[in-house]
């Protein structure tokens, strides 16, 4: 069993923190964040992810997981490093490699004895070139005091820790066959298709998966909105195109658009990536460019139901999460569309079953958020559903009806028409 240190302990850090304790390893969680550090010495998640705190607790008694603020105490404790900090998207769109930039600096400095470094994070080509020039400067030598590694990360929020324990695929690039077969040894225990190829390769798998389902969703809602301009019926469509076993019915559902912590801000870093290496990938411009029109047909769409300006209407929101079963609203097309709709003069109540708080700084101040879903529909002209969480569906729609001014409903997530 190994020694594995874990730097960032958020969404992806932490599962992969607690996976690593239950596979057997010892693994100690390092985050420069001492609210998170301090509540997971407790036992207790700063995330909602089905399933992972027992085991969390579980490991934490056992003394096969610990957690730190000290990255000095992570390196010398550590085999292998996996850094797993963000890397959200930079002002033009490509990723910002900061967090990244900091940790790999940070743990040059302490690193004492030979460890084998994974970059968990997605991260874009160039960034394992530039932290071996991060280790050089400290005087670390690759293949004495170090080896690098990538090994991006599939899990889907949510479902987090079951994804790592039954994950679609493993891989693990790097230059050394015998590194990466080391880092692959890790998940021993765990059924999953393995490939082990270069770092390259590696980065671009992560990308081009993202940017795959990324294109499903901007295809479906394109063919939806069709659809609806011609008068058919988007549900019996998309049952009848997912029948083709080469298409598939998974990945195929309409809604506002995709957002999330990762979708939006990869595919954009795929795009930089490739232009500054003198590709412009017009394809995947056009993948984003279907996205961010949707915020704007979604506006319409309650425009035209309401028959009338924004200004002083009262408008119900239900779902603020980017997708069902988390509690993310990071990069939410629910919340892009929440501040169009306030900035145009609506008051906007919602409800989400995941969300109990929202802060000020996601320009979302005038929001009253609802603490049940009844509420959003009192004396409301019209409500929206924009996050199809299935427990919406069980409400009692003609009754919460008749509370509202006017029984202005759309179902922007297609809820309805979700199999
Ligand atoms: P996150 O923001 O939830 O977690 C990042 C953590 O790193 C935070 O807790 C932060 O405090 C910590 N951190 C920042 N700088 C640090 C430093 N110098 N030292 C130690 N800790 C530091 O991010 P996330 O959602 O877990 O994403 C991490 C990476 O994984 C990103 O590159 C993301 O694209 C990728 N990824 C995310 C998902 C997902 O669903 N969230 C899925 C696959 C891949």
């Amino acid at each position: 069993m190994a020694k594995i240190g874990v730097i960032g302990t958020g969404y992806v850090g932490l599962v992969t923190a607690v996976g690593f304790s239950e596979l057997g390893h010892d693994v100690l969680g390092m985050d420069i964040d001492e609210e998170k550090i301090s509540l997971l010495k407790k036992g207790a998640s700063p995330i909602d992810e089905a399933g992972l705190e027992p085991v969390l607790r579980k490991n934490l008694e056992k003394g096969k997981l610990r957690f730190t603020t000290s990255i000095e105490e992570a390196m010398r404790f550590s085999e292998y490093v996996f850094v797993a900090v963000n890397t959200p998207v930079d002002e033009d769109g490509s990723a910002d490699l900061s967090q990244v930039i900091d940790a790999v600096d940070s743990l040059a400095s302490h690193l004492d004895h030979y460890a084998i470094i994974v970059i968990k994070s997605t991260v874009p080509v160039g960034t394992f070139e530039l932290t071996e020039e991060i280790l050089k400067l400290k005087g670390k030598i690759e293949g004495k005091d170090y080896d690098l590694a990538s090994n991006p990360e599939f899990l889907r929020e949510g479902k987090a820790y079951y994804d790592f324990m039954h994950p679609s695929r493993i891989i693990v690039g790097a230059k050394k066959k015998e590194v990466a077969e080391k880092v692959m040894s890790l998940y021993e225990g765990i059924d999953a298709p393995r490939l082990i190829t270069s770092i390259q390769n590696a980065i671009v798998i992560k990308y081009a998966s993202n940017a795959f389902l990324a294109t499903r969703i901007s295809f479906i809602n394109e063919i939806a909105n069709i659809c609806e301009a011609i008068g058919a019926d988007i549900a019996d469509v998309k049952k009848g195109l997912g029948y083709d076993p080469r298409i598939g019915h998974h990945y195929l559902q309409p809604g506002i658009g995709y957002g999330g912590p990762c979708l939006p801000k990869d595919i954009l870093a795929l795009i930089r990536m490739s232009e500054q290496k003198g590709y412009y990938p017009q394809f995947l411009e056009a993948v984003h460019q279907k996205n961010e029109h949707q915020v704007r047909t979604v506006i319409f769409k309650i425009k035209n139901l309401l028959g009338r300006p924004l200004t002083g209407t009262k408008i119900g929101i239900l779902g603020l999460t980017f997708k069902p079963e988390t509690d993310d609203i990071r990069n939410s097309m629910t919340v892009r569309i929440i501040r169009r709709l306030i900035k145009e003069g609506a008051e906007v109540t919602a409800y989400d079953p995941g969300v109990k708080r929202v802060t000020e700084r996601r320009g979302l101040s005038k929001l009253r958020l609802a603490q049940a879903p009844e509420d959003v529909f009192e004396g409301a002209d019209l409500v929206a559903i924009l996050t199809a969480w299935p427990q919406f569906r069980k409400l009692d729609w003609d009754a919460l009806k008749g509370k509202m001014k006017a029984p202005r409903v759309l179902d922007a997530a297609y809820l309805f028409q979700e199999e």
